[in-house]
């Protein structure tokens, strides 16, 4: 089972590293004909504006948005998150618009902009220890949606099907175990 990271902008080698202890194969995915060889992509953190620039120019929303028509799974951590939203806060334009939800960028405000904390997440067993930076939340969801973990009462990670999303960076611990949650799906709809 092959699991792309998009290699534009952000956190890619880190990811790479967490896909393979999640025991799947990590591929830096750098052109669209890149897609074709893998069965689910993540998006990494980084800056959202840079990476839906870099989607525009090099092709990726288009093909993106045709990636996960065919139901292979998407995961965006971080500016991935925002990267994935149907709506954004404060801007005209989303970037993918795929997932059923409405995002805040760099939510935490100053005082907090990184940060690390244990998170319980629905569908793993202990907490997970998440590393957030400048991070985005989520505000709103549509029914379609299943929230996995909150913050303070936010939404930081949520599931739409084929589709993942987590305010935090999973692939900055040593712990995999969201990756390994993301190939278990990614290995779910490979069977289908
Ligand atoms: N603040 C960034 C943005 O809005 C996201 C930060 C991150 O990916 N660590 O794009």
């Amino acid at each position: 089972m092959n699991i792309g990271v998009l290699a534009l902008q952000g956190a890619v080698a880190e990811h790479i590293r967490s896909i393979r202890l999640a025991g799947a194969e990590g591929i830096a995915i750098k052109r669209t004909e890149e897609l074709a060889e893998i069965d689910g992509l993540i998006i990494p953190g980084g800056e959202s504006t840079t990476i839906g620039k870099l989607m525009r120019k090099y092709g990726f929303i288009e093909a993106v948005r045709k990636f996960s028509e065919e139901k292979k799974p998407v995961f965006g951590t971080c500016a991935g998150l925002i990267v994935l939203a149907q709506e954004i806060v404060g801007q005209e334009e989303a970037h993918l618009g795929l997932m059923n939800m409405t995002v805040s960028r760099n939510a935490f405000g100053r005082q907090r902009e990184s940060f690390e904390t244990d998170l319980n997440i629905k569908g793993i067993e202990e907490p997970v220890r998440a590393v957030f930076i400048r991070a985005p939340l989520i505000q709103k969801v549509g029914d379609s949606v299943d929230v996995l973990a909150e913050y303070n009462g936010e939404i930081v990670t949520a599931r739409e099907g084929h589709l993942l999303a987590s305010s935090f960076h999973p692939e900055l611990t040593d712990d995999y175990r969201l990756h390994q949650y993301f190939a278990d799906m990614v290995h779910e709809y490979k069977k289908l």
